[in-house]
This record gives C-alpha cells, sequence and structure tokens, in this order.
C-alpha cells in the first residue's frame, strides 16, 4: 500500500491545467482566468447621487436641523436623465439614486428628511449634512485603469458584476474540462429495465456525472459498458480523442475479472495503486494518449459505490480541478468533536469515515458516524456532509477530536 499522499502527488503532477479560451462573461462563472483584468472604464462614469432626495448646497442648510429652510426646487433629474444648470445658494434639484449629480451642489438630502411645497416648487429641508454627504464620486469604485482581477483568479458572480459595470464583454479563461464517465460491469442495467438474476442498477456513472458538474466539468456519460475489451478498447479511445480526462468505474480491484485492467494496461501509461486508505484502497490512474498526441488523463475508481465516491474526492476531484486551473483544490479540514466513540483496527490505513458535521454553540464543529459504513452501503453516506479522517490505531473515544474533510466546501 501507499500513503495517500503519493498517489495524490502523483496524480497532480500529470494533471496541467489546460489551455484557456475566449468566452462570453456569461459562460465564465466558476472560471479562472488567465489574463489580467484591467477597468476599461470608470465606475461610476460621473458623480451621481446615492439617495432619493435633493441636491443642495450643504452650507445652505447648515442651521436646518434647528431651523428648517425652504429652498427654491429649480429641476428634478432621474436616473438616466441630466440637468445642464447650476445649482445657485438657495436652490436645491429634486434628484433620484443615481442620477447625474448637478454642478454647484456638494450634498444631497434624502427626500425622508424633507417636505415638498407649492407642488413642487420648494421644499423645506429640516436636517443638516456635510459636505459630500450621499454624492457617489465618478471613479468611487473603481478607476480606470486599475487591476481588476489579476490572472488566476476564481470567477465569482460578483466578480462577473464588475467586469459588465466596466464593458469586458469577453474573458481569457480556462474552459469547463470535458470529462468523459464510463461505468463497466455485465452485472449493470441502466435503462430502467427489470433485473435479471446477478443484475444490479448502475449508481454510480449517476453519482460522478453529478458530483463532476458540481465540480465545474462539462460532462459526458458514456454509458455503461460490457465486460468486453473490443467495446472498451473502443469507447475509451474514442472518448479521449473529444475530451480532456476520462473517468472510469469498476474494475480496478485485486483479482477481478474485468477486463478493465487489460484495456488500460495495454493502451494507455497506468499505475495501479493500493491505497493506504479505507474505503478507497484499489486506484488506477494513467495518461491514454489520443490521436492527435495528447496525453488524456484517465481515473480508474473502484466499483464500489462510496469506494467510487470517496476516490473521486481525494484523487480525481482535486487534479480534475487543477485541470481548470484551480490553485485551492482541496475540501476545507476543520478539527472536529466526535460526539461518538469511533472503534476501529489497526490495518495500516487511515479510515475515511461518513459522518454528519455541524458546527456548534461550544465554537467547535461536532460530528456523528452513522454505522453503516460498508462500502457498498451509499443511503448513510449520502446523508453525511463530511468524511472523518480516522488515523490508523484502534480508534477514537467520544469527545476526542479528528480531522473532518467537509464536502461542501
Ligand atoms: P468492481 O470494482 O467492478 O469489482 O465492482 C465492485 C462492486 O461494485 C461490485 O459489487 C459491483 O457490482 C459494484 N459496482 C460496480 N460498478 C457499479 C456501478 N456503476 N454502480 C453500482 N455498483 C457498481
Ligand atoms: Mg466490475
Amino acid at each position: 500500500m501507499i500513503p495517500l499522499d503519493e498517489a495524490r502527488s502523483f496524480v497532480r503532477q500529470a494533471c496541467r491545467p489546460i489551455a484557456s479560451v475566449s468566452l462570453p462573461l456569461r459562460a465564465s462563472i466558476g472560471l479562472v482566468t488567465s489574463t489580467d483584468l484591467l477597468a476599461q472604464e470608470s465606475v461610476p462614469p460621473f458623480a451621481n447621487s446615492a439617495v432619493d432626495g435633493y441636491a443642495v448646497i450643504a452650507a445652505d442648510i447648515a442651521a436646518a436641523s434647528t431651523t428648517a429652510v425652504e429652498l427654491e426646487v429649480i429641476a428634478t433629474v432621474a436616473a438616466g436623465a441630466r440637468f445642464d444648470g447650476v445649482v445657485a445658494s438657495g436652490q436645491a434639484v429634486r434628484i433620484m439614486t443615481g442620477a447625474p449629480f448637478p454642478d454647484g451642489a456638494d450634498a444631497s438630502v434624502m427626500v425622508e428628511e424633507t417636505e415638498s411645497r407649492d407642488g413642487g416648487a420648494r421644499v423645506v429641508i429640516s436636517t443638516s449634512v456635510s459636505a459630500g454627504t450621499a454624492v457617489r464620486a465618478a471613479g468611487s469604485d473603481i478607476v480606470e485603469g486599475a487591476l481588476l482581477f489579476p490572472a488566476g483568479t476564481v470567477l465569482n458572480a460578483m466578480a462577473l458584476g464588475v467586469l459588465a459595470s466596466v464593458n469586458i464583454r469577453t474573458i481569457e479563461a480556462i474552459p469547463r474540462l470535458r470529462v468523459a464517465v464510463v461505468s463497466t460491469g455485465d452485472e449493470l442495467i441502466d435503462d430502467g429495465g427489470p433485473l435479471g438474476p446477478g443484475q444490479i442498477r448502475e449508481s454510480n456513472k449517476a453519482m460522478l456525472v453529478a458530483a463532476l458538474g458540481q465540480a465545474g466539468c462539462d460532462v459526458s456519460d458514456l454509458g455503461v459498458v460490457r465486460d468486453d475489451e473490443h467495446a472498451l478498447e473502443a469507447v475509451l479511445r474514442a472518448a479521449a480523442d473529444d475530451h480532456d480526462a476520462i473517468v472510469t468505474s469498476g474494475g480496478v480491484s485485486m483479482g477481478d475479472f474485468d477486463p478493465v485492467k487489460a484495456v488500460l494496461s495495454r493502451i494507455a501509461e497506468m499505475r495501479w495503486m493500493q491505497i493506504a486508505i479505507k474505503p478507497a484502497k484499489p486506484f488506477a490512474f494513467g495518461l491514454l494518449t489520443n490521436n492527435a498526441g495528447a496525453a488524456i488523463p484517465i481515473f480508474g475508481l473502484p466499483g464500489n459505490p462510496v469506494s467510487s465516491f470517496v476516490s473521486f474526492e481525494l484523487l480525481a476531484r482535486p487534479a480534475l480541478r487543477s485541470m481548470m486551473g484551480h490553485t485551492n483544490v482541496d475540501r476545507t479540514v476543520v478539527a472536529a468533536i466526535s460526539d461518538d466513540p469511533i472503534k476501529r483496527r489497526r490495518d495500516g490505513k487511515t479510515h475515511f469515515d461518513r459522518v454528519d458535521g455541524a458546527f456548534e454553540a461550544d465554537g467547535r464543529w461536532h460530528f456523528r458516524r452513522g454505522a453503516s459504513q460498508g462500502s457498498h452501503q451509499l443511503s448513510w453516506s449520502a446523508s453525511a456532509n463530511g468524511l472523518a479522517m480516522v488515523p490508523d490505531g484502534e480508534g477514537v473515544s467520544g469527545g476526542d477530536s479528528v480531522d473532518v474533510m467537509l464536502l461542501e466546501l
């Protein structure tokens, strides 16, 4: 058996970021940029009012909180409009949020602090404000030429808003990885038909397609391939021609009849691993050279559903994320309190028990571990939100701290 860290770094070093492309802004959420993005424009492009109210000269209303001041309203300006005159002492302009701030005035007073008179021709103000109040200066968010996002930024929803605000409509980024998923096994049924003797429902592909989508990949479901070397080879070779990575499920454990080993050993540069973890001890990784001469990473996940998921999380997901240019690819690990004792035997492996955890009022993460920890028992794992890393040994007592990898962060 090899340590998990060795397997992870072996996989990671073979999985380099793919080339970036030009993409419309709307297609770039979650992607990693490959160029510095500079502001092409200032935001806001002009000074404007932060409130619905009146643009005034602050000095005119300096005493208004003790004695109300009445001003002449010389214009009304809405967002998208513009007032070309100049506000003089004794005057105000009725102004809406976002409307260009008129020359001469130096502060906005909220409409709530005012009373309109003479059908809007005059306004009584009963509060004082300092110069600059509720005026948003041109460039007060973004100054033209400023570095908005350095190359390597993961674009979030607000970043897309920022880029739109300075008219950046196309960006250079690493695209979603095109990943093909294949499950293997004569026993697998995924067409909804009745189960024959010895048959089971295919479930790994359903799970992996979804998990890959959540990891930001564009996923092709290549279906179930029977335990037939020719069929498998054809599917894998074709997949390598139009995908950036391939994920297979099944056929990588010891003493298998599956042809996965035979085919992959023949057509790809594979490393067959036994990793010192439970579940998900067997794992294969390699590179399949496609017709264009590109080396396409192949992740051979085990068939047991829980093992398949855990090896996806620990080995495939970080590597695939790094191929999309992410540098922060690992899940968050917290030190958490095990509310129950966890018994285990010394076996040279770190156990990744599926646990359900929460951040509690005592300022600590706590978790409980379900009893169904078999590698075929996916249903409990589905209600867990973490993997507790129980080190080799006799287990832990209730109240002990254990590192937990949070599956949602
Ligand atoms: P294997 O890794 O192919 O030896 O399979 C190990 C176990 O996982 C066997 O019980 C298989 O029937 C089961 N299994 C393999 N592939 C899948 C799958 N795609 N969905 C559900 N169970 C599977
Ligand atoms: Mg199999």
